[in-house]
């Protein structure tokens, strides 16, 4: 086996997203006032590393999305000279969808008022994020991806990126290039929801909050719509149809420059039908009269989904070990209940950035400096932000209209409500077993390739692509189990909660198997959230891998 090449560095940021560029810009800044101040020691951007899977930065980035612009304006006061901001939001409203019609709430409640807000392309915004960051001298590397941690004492120095040029069987090709050591006196993992490496941390040093992590499963299309169809600016939030009152979600219509619909909806990971269709359901929403009429001559310009970390505050796990960091998404900064964490994402990077440099004047990076993060946490306007939430999503564990009792009494109590804390339980123990199970091979929703798609050609507009020659990054650590146990009891759900359909249950040479297409995967999670065992670990692939998300 050739040998690792080691790097070294002040800190290393695992992820290009908001949080993890917000880190770094931020950290820049500081290093810079803190030379200029004559303060000891130097410190040199050249010392702080960004890693993205992505193939450039901003191609994994996803969201609906409308920003809030208070973490940006922070960080970059004069944003708006230069920020691919898209849209300021002239109108917002709530409506609730029944099969047929659609009626729009007198008044749109607080949590939806948007005014002030910007529709936004999150890929483009963390591009231009990027391109802020490089011009300070940091080192931003993309195509890698953190694949393990390096633990040292009761935390990490770093992390070690993913071998290159490896073959389906694990042995090296031709262009096998083993990962980097990258060392560091403080790692930031800001991976976004359900991190890998963010998932190995917090098992191993038992640092879950109060309750498990909850997630919702966002699906979303960017479409181009004849002229005048929508205005920019318009933000709708829907619920309703085709959201089975039993569960959590909704959807969002927003209407941005050169005639783009971004629409999408989301919805809770903690249903209990194990055959529930996600991707179906979106495509069913789009067929709704009000969206039909909207979309109709247009064309699907982009797909994606993603997993958002909905828990909130109760869900946060310890954020800091020694040598170790853990923000944004990661972390659960995000506002479920205003499905806002772009702001929270950027203010969580500047808080660790705040932090790491305390910490590197001072030599000591343990986690006992490291957990200044967390009171700078408690003392900035992320913590009323997310407090006066902390039991919104548990509010509805039991349906919508219990949900809406439960946020009703949480607007007027400051986030206690009737129970506080709200306990709430990993989403995919929230299964019933089936009594009867599908066919194999049945056939699935097809769409008419207008308005409504498969999975595959929503696949194919995302842009997704990985090196099929290479280990498989699903890993089903129990396969017996597929067959033996989950095709009787919930029929295996991965077939239909992927949003990509990576998974397939076949018959292959006489029998039964679970076939994995993981060059498919658009790199969402749900299979590592919501397999009923928990028996599949999503780990990263070859770097530069995965969606494409440019313009989403
Ligand atoms: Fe998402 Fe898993 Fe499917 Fe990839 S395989 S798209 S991570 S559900």
């Amino acid at each position: 086996m050739a040998e690792r090449e080691q790097l070294e560095a002040d800190v290393l940021i695992v992820g290009a997203g908001p949080a993890g560029l917000a880190c770094a810009l931020h950290l820049s800044q500081l290093f810079r006032q803190h030379n200029e101040s004559g303060a000891k020691p130097e410190l040199s951007t050249e010392n702080i590393y960004v890693l993205e899977k992505g193939r450039e930065v901003g191609a994994h980035q996803l969201s609906g999305a409308v920003m809030d612009p208070r973490g940006l304006k922070e960080l970059v006061p004069d944003f708006e000279s230069s920020a691919p901001l898209d849209t300021p939001v002239t109108d917002d409203c709530v409506m609730f969808f029944t099969e047929k019609s659609a009626l729009r709430f007198p008044i749109t409640p607080p949590p939806f008022k948007n005014r002030g807000n910007y529709i936004i392309s999150l890929s483009k915004l963390t591009k231009w994020l990027g391109g802020l960051v490089e011009k300070t001298g940091a080192n931003l590397f993309t195509q890698f991806a953190g694949a393990s941690l390096i633990y040292e004492g009761e935390g990490i120095a770093g992390v070690i990126t993913e071998d290159k040029g490896v073959d389906k069987n694990g042995q090296p090709k031709d262009n096998f290039t083993p990962g980097y050591e990258l060392r560091a006196k403080v790692t930031v993992l800001a991976e976004g929801t359900r991190g890998s490496l963010t998932k190995q941390l917090v098992s191993k040093y038992k640092l879950d909050g109060l309750n498990p992590q909850i997630y919702a499963l966002g699906i979303k299309e960017l479409w181009e719509v004849p002229a005048g169809r929508v205005q920019p600016g318009f933000v709708a939030h829907t619920m309703g149809w085709p959201v089975d009152m039993k569960m959590y979600g909704g959807g969002f219509i927003y209407g941005m420059k050169e005639n783009r619909v971004s629409l999408g909806l989301v919805l809770g990971l903690e249903y209990h039908d194990p055959l529930f269709d996600p991707h179906q359901a979106f495509q069913q929403f789009k067929t709704h009269p009000f969206l039909r009429k909207m979309l109709a001559g247009g064309r699907l310009v982009r797909y994606g989904a993603k997993t958002l970390p909905e828990g909130g505050w109760y869900s946060m796990p310890r954020t800091y070990v020694d040598g170790g960091l853990i923000i944004g998404d990661s972390a659960s900064f995000l506002n479920s209940q205003k499905l806002k964490g772009i702001n929270l994402a950027i203010k969580s990077g500047m808080l660790a950035a705040e932090t790491i440099l305390e910490a590197l004047k001072s030599g000591d990076t343990s986690a006992k400096t490291l957990s200044a993060f967390q009171k700078k946490v408690e003392a900035s306007w992320i913590k009323p932000d997310l407090w006066a939430v902390r039991n919104f999503h548990q509010g509805f564990h039991n349906g919508l209209w219990m949900g809406m009792i439960h946020a009703a009494f949480q607007q007027i109590s400051g986030g206690r409500g009737l129970v506080d804390p709200m306990h709430s339980h990993a989403g995919h123990e929230a299964y019933y077993k089936l009594d009867a199970q599908p066919p194999v091979g049945a056939e699935r929703f097809k769409g008419d390739g207008k308005l409504t798609f498969d999975r595959l050609t929503d696949v194919y507009h995302s842009g997704t692509r990985h090196e099929e020659d290479q280990p498989c990054h699903l890993n089903i650590l129990e396969p017996d189990i597929c067959i033996s146990r989950c095709t009787k009891e919930y029929g295996n759900p991965c077939e239909y909660f992927c949003p990509a359909a990576v998974y397939e249950l076949a018959h292959e040479g006489g029998e039964l198997k679970m076939k994995i297409n993981a060059s498919n995967c658009v790199h969402c999670k749900t299979c590592d959230i919501m397999d009923p065992y928990q028996i599949i670990n999503w780990v990263v692939p070859e770097g530069g891998g995965g969606p494409n998300y440019e313009g989403m």
